[in-house]
């Protein structure tokens, strides 16, 4: 059993979000804390807020994904865009507590040439000031494609940023199917193996949720275009294979496929279901 559900936009209220959730038949969802190019966060209406816990207690979510913005990056050359990071995360985490013991996912950065070494030594730096034992948020690392500089596209480094994370309690990570894929790791082909690979280098104790998303490109493209299911190169088999598979069992999965509307979404979690 998993939860499903896909990403929706808080910028009409908390409430406005679990109904349109519902409205799909979702049971979880993934938002933008700001807006995904930077930018200040919205105030929190308590209100709006405390009705959203009501509702998704009523219809048995499960826990729900915030995602930082794109432009959050900690191993940035500009301090100017490091602080960037540390003032979004910072605020950011003060607001998820209003939605108490759900997820914030992050792409973990890009080191722009300084080296993926570099890069992971500042990505923890920052997680370790940003860190509070006593926040109730897991904080998740998205795996990545592995374009441009990215950090995050293999286990081992994901492994390196944990490693150095003294809070491991508040750290987890987020498999994104169409990133992993991009980077090399064979789901459709070898999904035990990879899941065996996962648990062998990071633990699968740390994966926290999944974003569900076909891919444009080929196995090891590096690309990250995300495709809608059953539309790429994994195709609606494998995807029937991850979401089934026992070792995920329970997790939180999100659809950021190309929908253009909330009726798109609807139809395609409709689909997810039947295939498993
Ligand atoms: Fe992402
Ligand atoms: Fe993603
Ligand atoms: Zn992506």
């Amino acid at each position: 059993m998993i939860y499903l559900g896909c990403h929706l936009t808080s910028s009409k209220g908390y409430e406005n979000m679990a109904k349109e959730a519902i409205s799909i038949n979702a049971d979880t969802l993934q938002f933008f804390t700001r807006n995904p190019r930077g930018g200040k966060a919205k105030a929190i209406d308590p209100e709006d807020v405390k009705r959203y816990i009501d509702l998704a207690k009523e219809n048995n979510f499960g826990k729900v994904v915030a995602h930082a913005p794109y432009t959050l990056n900690p191993c940035s050359k500009e301090e100017k865009t490091r602080e960037f990071a540390f003032m979004a995360m910072s605020d950011d985490l003060e607001r998820m507590e209003y939605i108490p013991g759900n997820y914030y996912n992050f792409h973990p950065g890009s080191h722009v040439g300084q080296g993926v070494e570099k890069g992971i030594e500042m990505i923890a730096e920052m997680l370790n000031k940003i860190l509070k034992p006593e926040q109730t948020t897991t904080v998740l690392l998205e795996t990545m494609a592995g374009k441009g500089s990215e950090v995050g596209s293999t286990f081992e480094e994901l492994r390196a940023i944990i490693d150095r994370v003294e809070l491991k309690d508040k750290i987890g990570v987020c498999l994104d199917t169409c990133h992993v894929h991009d980077a090399g790791y064979d789901i459709v082909n070898d999904l035990d193996g990879v899941i065996d690979e996962f648990d062998r280098i990071i633990g699968l104790k740390y994966l926290k949720a999944l974003h569900i998303n076909d891919s444009k490109n080929p196995c090891e493209a590096h690309k990250d275009r995300h495709a809608c299911i059953g539309e790429g190169y994994i195709g609606k088999e494998a995807m029937a294979r991850i979401l089934s598979h026992p070792k995920l069992a329970g997790l939180p999965c999100v659809l950021e496929t190309p929908q253009e509307s909330l009726a798109g979404y609807g139809e395609e979690i409709k689909m997810i279901r039947e295939m498993i």
